[in-house]
């Protein structure tokens, strides 16, 4: 078990476009080993999805999911566990959909953030097969969310409307305080 420290918007290793996994690293146990930090770090939060730049890897790999539901996102439908390495994001058609989001880097706030309702991922997973899914609602949103980490973006640089962003504590008194993000 290793859980890391994780990022907080200011570092500016969170503003990197994050480098592609090289095929030699792929099925290698440094790989694995990443993962399975990220996997740690993240459930030690209740995470809904972790990127290794917030954690100071410079690589393009995401995790998210939980298979069960999160306590801090009670209400969203469950996610397939995931890791998802090299990914490239569709959009499909061009509706959007607003919703709260908060961000492990971004601790203690909440913000609505609008993001594409319905997209394709690919990518592949640590063993080299390739991960091709179309979703939609907040599969499609956390997946959005995780990836903007590997090109320099956090959430608020998403917002629009600054008066739906602000301090949880503030915005949603009723939530747990060890929830704080
Ligand atoms: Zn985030």
């Amino acid at each position: 078990m290793a859980v890391h420290e994780i990022l907080k918007m200011g570092d500016a290793r969170l503003l990197r476009l994050a480098q592609p996994v090289s095929s030699l690293a792929l099925g290698s146990a440094k790989l694995h080993q990443l993962v399975a930090d990220m996997f740690d770090t993240m459930q030690a939060v209740n995470g809904a999805g972790l990127a290794a730049p917030q954690i100071g890897v410079d690589w393009q790999l995401v995790i998210f999911g939980s298979g069960q539901v999160n306590p801090r996102y009670p209400d969203a439908p469950t996610v397939p566990v995931t890791v998802l390495i090299n990914p490239v994001i569709t959009p499909v058609g061009d509706e959007e959909e607003e919703g709260w989001e908060g961000c492990l880097s971004v601790p203690g706030l909440r913000g609505v953030v609008p993001r594409f309702k319905r997209i394709r991922y690919q990518g592949l997973a640590p063993d080299g097969s390739a991960i091709d899914r179309t979703v939609d609602g907040f599969h499609a949103r956390v997946v959005q969310h995780e990836c903007d980490h590997l090109i320099g973006k956090l959430y608020p640089m998403r917002v629009r409307d600054y008066s739906r962003f602000g301090f949880t504590e503030v915005l949603f008194p009723g939530l747990d305080a060890a929830e704080d993000d």
